[in-house]
C-alpha cells in the first residue's frame, strides 16, 4: 500500500491479483458486499446471466453480453442494492454432442459404436475436463458475477425442476404427443424447433414438372423448389372454385417416374393465383401438404431415411441416394421423359440446421410439443399492459409478432446428450399405458408389467426456459427463490430474444405467476468493418482473451462499451487492435497518471469537502477553478447515473472521460499547480478539491473500468487496508455544488486560452516562447478574465495579458463564441519575414494547385468521361484548396506580409 505507484499502468501485474482479492472479499455476493459495505442489505436487483455452452469459448458477443451485465450489476451494487448477478452454463444438448461426436470421428467412431450409455459418460468426462473454461474465461475479463450461485442445467436440482414442470405442463394438456411435420437435421438426426431452423435466403430453382391424366389426354403442370419430394405425392390438389380444373377433381393422375395413381383433389389452401393454380401434396415432406393431406384423407408416403437419403417407398434405382443426388436424377429423368416443362431460378428461405447447417428436411414423425397459446397469452398482455419494457423499444413489437404467431413447440430431441423425457411405455400391448413421472418408473403403474423410458431428451431450450427460478431453487421454497424473485434486468442479445427471452417471460409467468424480469435491454451484435458478424468461419473473429493479455481487462471492456449505442452495432476491426483497443488503454494510461500525481501530493487524507465535521473546506475557501471543477463533477454525477440508468453506457462512459482527461487532468491540475508547489495560497484546499474530485470520478468510472479505478482508490491516504471500491457508496448529486457563474466565468477562461494556443500553434511559436494577448471583450465585463489572469498567463505562456483593443496591426485573432475577441501580436515572438516567407510558398503551391485543378475540370473530356463521383470528388479538392488559400491570404494579411 505505501509503495509508490509504477510510473506505466500495467494491468497484467494488477488484474488477476485484484480479481482474487475481490472473490476472497466475497464481494461479488449480496450477502458479501453488503457486509463489507456494513449498514442495511438493501433492494434486491437480480440479472441474469445467458448461461454460455459449458463447451464454448469466451468470443467478442460474450465479452459484450457479459461487459454489459457487470457494469450494470457493479453499477446498482455500489447504488447499495443487493445485487445478484446468476451464473449458470447450459449442458447445450446438440451443440455439446456434436462437439463429443467429432472427437470419436477422429477414433473412427460414432455414439452408435459406443452406446447410449457409454456415450453419455463420454460427454460428461468431456464437460468435466473442459471444466466450463468458458466462466475462468469471464472472470478474466472482470465479471462480478456470484459464482457461489453458479448452476448448470444438468445439475441434479434443476434436472428435477424440468421433470417437475414437463410433468406439471403435461397435467395441465399443454404437453402433448403427436405426429407431425417438424423439422429434421439429418446430420444430427433430430427435430428442432421452429426457432432452430434458421432461414436463409438461397438461389434455388423452380422446376414444373406435368403430370399426364391416367385415362385420357392432357395433363397438370405442378412446380416445385423440391423435385424429388415428388415421389412421396399422393395427390394434387386445385382450389374448389378454379374453372380450369372443374372436370378434373377427382380424377387421377400418372405419378411420373414411378408406378402410382394419385388423385386431384379440391382444397380452399391452394392459391388458384400462384403458378398453374395446381400443387403437389406430399403429405409426409411438407407442413402444409400434410394438412392438406390430412383434410383430404390422402396417405402419407416417407421417401426418406432419417439421413434424408430415398427410402424403400421410392423406386428402386433411387433407393439410397443422397436427396441431391436424388433431385438431379429426377429432374433428368423428368426431362428425358418430356415431363419438364419449364426451370426458372428461384429465390427463397431455406431452413438450415442452426447447429450444423445442414439444409432442413422437414419430416413426419412422433415428437412431444408444448400448446404454445396459453402460455403466450399473458405473455403478450404484460407487454401490452406495459409491465415489460424493451430497449430499444421495437424490440418489444418483434416480441409482440412472434407471439402473436406462436406455433407449438418441438421439445424432443433424438440426442442422447439432456435431460431424458419423464415418460415411460408400458410394454403389455394389451395395456400399452403411457406414464409421465416425476420419479423414474420401472413397472407400469396400470398393469405392472414392464416398461421403456422415452429414447428422446428434451431441447436445450426446455432447461434454459425455466433458469430464473430453477437457479434459485425452486420448486424447493428457497430463501433465495423469495427474496430473488422476480428480477430485474435482463441483457442479451437480439439472436436469442425468441430461444430464450421470451419463452422465459411464459415459462416466469405459468410456474411463478409473475414476469422474471421487466426491463430487457437487447444490444447490438459485434461485427467487423465489413459489417459481417464476427465468427470462427469467417475468421474474422477477436480472441478477448488476447486483448485482456495485450491491452488489460479495462481496454477491453472500455472498447466494447464505448462503441454502440442503444441499437447500433458494434465495429471492430480484428486486424487493427490499437484502434479498436488503444482508446481504452491510453485512457487507463491517463488516469493512472493523474492518480500518480493526485496521490503523490497528499502527505495524508484531504481535507473534507463536505459534510459535518471538523475541518471541513468551506466554500469562501474555494477558488474559481475550485468551484468550476466541483461543479464539474456534479454535473458528470447526474450526466453519468442518468445514463447508466438508461442503459446508454456509452454516454456514462464518455461523461466520466471528459470530466477525467479534459477537465480534471488538463485544466484543473494544471491551474492549481502553484498552489501545490506552495508559490500560491491554498494548497491544501486544491489538494482536498483534486483528491475528492477524483475519488468520485474513480467511482462513476469503476462499473466500466472496474481494475484501474479500484488499484487508484484504494491508494488514497487513510483508506482502510480492506476497503473496496466495488462497495464504496455510489456518487450522489449535490444542489450545493451546481454553480452557473463558475462554469461560466472558468469556461471563458478555457475558451481564451484554448483561442492563444491554437494562434500560437498556427503560426509556430516556439513552446517556450512567451507572448503578449490582447483581449477585447463585447461588454465591459472582463471580470473573471481579470482575476484569473494568472491563470490565463500561465497556461497560455504570456508575458502580458492586456484588455481592450490591439494597437498593433501584425498577430494572430480569434473571436469566441460570445463575441470576445482575443489578439496575439507576433511582431517580437516570431520571425516575421521567414514566416512571411514561409506562408507566401504555401499560397503560391495552392495557387498552383487550384489552377491545375481549374484546367482538368474545363476539359469536357474529363468531366464527360470520368465517373461522377471522381469528378465530384476532383471538384471538392478543388474548392478545399480555395479555401485554404483564403484563409492563408488573410494571415499573410494580419502579418502584414508584403507591406
Ligand atoms: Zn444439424
Ligand atoms: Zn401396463
Amino acid at each position: 500500500m505505501t509503495a509508490p505507484l509504477a510510473p506505466q499502468y500495467d494491468p497484467s501485474e494488477i488484474e488477476s491479483q485484484l480479481y482474487a482479492w475481490w472473490r476472497e472479499r466475497d464481494l461479488f455476493s449480496p450477502e458479501g458486499a453488503a457486509r463489507a459495505r456494513g449498514g442495511p442489505p438493501g433492494e434486491p436487483y437480480v440479472i441474469q446471466m445467458p448461461p454460455p455452452n459449458v463447451t464454448a469459448e469466451l468470443h467478442t458477443g460474450h465479452g459484450l453480453n457479459n461487459t454489459v451485465q457487470d457494469v450494470l450489476i457493479r453499477f446498482e451494487r455500489m447504488r447499495g442494492r443487493r445485487a445478484l448477478w446468476v451464473p449458470g452454463t447450459d449442458h447445450a444438448g446438440i451443440a455439446t454432442q456434436n462437439v463429443v461426436e467429432r472427437l470419436l470421428a477422429k477414433e473412427g467412431l460414432t455414439r452408435f459404436d459406443l452406446g447410449r450409455e457409454a456415450f453419455v459418460e463420454r460427454v460428461w468426462a468431456h464437460v468435466g475436463e473442459t471444466g466450463a473454461r468458458i466462466l475462468q474465461q469471464l472472470q478474466a475479463i472482470g465479471c462480478s458475477a456470484d459464482w457461489s450461485r453458479t448452476y448448470f442445467t444438468l445439475d441434479e436440482d434443476l434436472s428435477r425442476a424440468v421433470r417437475e414442470v414437463f410433468v406439471r405442463l403435461h397435467e395441465k394438456g399443454l404437453i402433448y404427443r403427436g405426429h407431425y411435420i417438424i423439422n429434421w437435421c439429418p446430420r444430427c438426426l433430430t427435430a428442432l424447433s421452429n426457432e432452430e431452423a434458421e432461414k436463409e435466403e438461397v438461389d434455388g430453382r423452380l422446376w414444373h414438372i406435368r403430370y399426364p391424366v391416367a385415362d385420357g389426354d392432357g395433363h397438370i403442370t405442378v412446380a416445385t423448389t423440391r423435385p424429388e419430394t415428388m415421389l412421396g405425392d399422393t395427390g394434387v390438389a386445385v382450389h374448389p372454385d378454379d374453372e380450369r380444373y372443374r372436370e378434373l377433381v377427382g380424377r387421377q393422375l400418372r405419378l411420373p417416374l414411378t408406378d402410382r395413381r394419385i388423385p386431384v383433389v379440391a382444397d380452399e389452401a391452394v392459391d388458384p393465383t400462384f403458378g398453374s393454380g395446381a400443387v403437389k401434396v406430399t403429405p409426409a415432406h411438407d407442413p402444409t401438404d400434410f394438412e392438406i393431406g390430412r383434410r383430404q384423407g390422402l396417405p402419407s408416403v416417407d421417401v426418406m431415411t432419417p439421413e434424408a437419403r430415398m427410402s424403400l417407398a421410392t423406386p428402386e434405382r433411387f433407393q439410397g441416394l443422397d436427396r441431391f443426388e436424388a433431385r438431379r436424377r429426377v429432374v433428368r429423368e423428368l426431362e428425358e421423359r418430356g415431363l419438364l416443362e419449364k426451370v426458372e431460378n428461384h429465390r427463397h428461405a431455406v431452413g438450415h440446421c442452426y447447429r450444423c447447417g445442414t439444409v432442413i428436411e422437414p419430416r413426419l414423425s412422433e415428437q412431444w410439443f408444448v400448446r404454445m397459446e396459453p402460455l403466450a397469452r399473458p405473455a403478450l398482455e404484460r407487454y401490452r399492459d406495459g409491465t415489460l419494457q424493451f430497449i430499444p423499444e421495437r424490440r418489444g413489437e418483434d416480441y409482440a409478432r412472434w407471439l402473436e404467431g406462436i406455433r407449438d413447440w418441438c421439445i424432443s430431441r433424438q440426442l442422447w446428450w439432456g435431460h431424458r423425457i419423464p415418460v415411460w411405455y408400458c410394454e403389455d400391448e394389451g395395456c400399452g399405458r403411457v406414464s409421465v413421472s416425476r420419479t423414474d418408473l420401472t413397472a407400469c403403474p396400470g398393469c405392472g408389467g414392464a416398461v421403456r423410458q422415452d429414447e428422446d431428451v428434451l431441447d436445450t431450450w426446455f432447461s434454459s426456459w425455466l433458469v430464473p427460478f430453477t437457479s434459485l431453487g425452486w420448486p424447493e421454497p428457497t430463501d433465495d427463490l423469495a427474496t430473488y424473485y422476480p428480477g430485474h434486468t435482463l441483457v442479451s442479445a437480439p439472436e436469442i430474444l425468441f430461444f430464450w427471452v421470451a419463452r422465459m417471460i411464459m415459462s416466469g409467468l405459468y410456474v411463478m405467476g409473475e414476469v422474471p424480469y421487466t426491463r430487457m435491454y437487447l444490444h447490438g451484435t459485434v461485427r467487423d468493418t465489413q459489417h459481417r458478424k464476427m465468427s470462427k468461419s469467417l475468421g474474422n473473429g477477436i480472441d478477448p482473451l488476447e486483448v485482456v493479455r495485450q491491452y488489460g481487462a479495462d481496454a477491453l471492456r472500455y472498447s466494447l462499451v464505448t462503441g454502440m449505442s442503444v441499437g447500433t452495432d458494434l465495429i471492430l476491426d480484428p486486424d487493427d487492435f490499437e484502434t479498436s483497443f488503444g482508446p481504452g488503454r491510453n485512457f487507463a494510461n491517463k488516469l493512472w497518471n493523474a492518480g500518480r500525481f493526485i496521490l503523490s501530493n497528499l502527505d495524508g487524507p484531504p481535507r473534507p469537502l463536505a459534510g459535518k465535521v471538523a475541518n471541513v473546506v468551506r466554500r469562501e475557501e474555494l477558488t474559481l477553478a475550485d468551484r468550476w471543477i466541483v461543479a464539474r463533477c456534479d454535473a458528470t454525477v447526474r450526466e453519468a447515473t442518468e445514463s447508466y440508468e438508461r442503459f446508454r453506457l456509452n454516454e456514462a462512459a464518455a461523461a466520466v472521460y471528459r470530466f477525467i482527461w479534459s477537465d480534471l487532468a488538463d485544466w484543473y491540475i494544471e491551474q492549481i499547480k502553484p498552489r501545490l508547489y506552495g508559490d500560491a495560497p491554498g494548497g491544501d484546499v486544491a489538494r482536498a478539491v483534486a483528491a475528492q474530485t477524483f475519488d468520485v470520478a474513480l467511482r462513476l468510472l469503476h462499473p466500466v473500468m472496474p481494475f484501474v479505478t479500484e488499484t487508484l482508490w484504494r491508494r488514497f491516504p487513510g483508506r482502510p487496508a480492506d476497503a473496496s471500491i466495488s462497495v464504496a457508496p455510489w456518487p450522489l448529486p449535490d444542489p450545493r455544488a451546481e454553480d452557473a457563474d463558475a462554469l461560466r466565468e472558468f469556461g471563458l477562461v478555457q475558451e481564451v486560452v484554448s483561442a492563444i494556443r491554437a494562434i500560437r500553434a498556427e503560426y509556430g511559436v516556439q513552446p517556450g516562447q512567451v507572448v503578449r494577448a490582447v483581449v477585447s471583450r463585447p461588454d465591459s465585463g472582463d471580470g473573471a478574465l481579470d482575476r484569473e489572469r494568472l491563470t490565463v498567463t500561465r497556461l497560455a505562456k504570456l508575458s502580458d495579458l492586456s484588455f481592450g483593443e490591439p494597437r498593433e496591426r501584425v498577430g494572430g485573432h480569434a473571436v469566441l463564441s460570445d463575441g470576445t475577441a482575443v489578439f496575439v501580436p507576433l511582431g517580437d515572438a516570431i520571425d516575421v519575414e521567414r514566416e512571411c516567407q514561409r506562408l507566401s510558398g504555401e499560397m503560391k503551391r495552392l495557387t498552383q494547385l487550384v489552377e491545375s485543378q481549374d484546367r482538368k475540370l474545363g476539359n469536357d473530356q474529363f468531366v464527360s468521361r470520368a465517373p461522377a463521383e471522381v469528378v465530384q470528388r476532383e471538384r471538392e479538392k478543388a474548392a478545399t484548396w480555395r479555401e485554404q488559400r483564403e484563409v492563408l491570404s488573410r494571415k499573410l494579411e494580419l502579418l502584414g506580409c508584403g507591406t
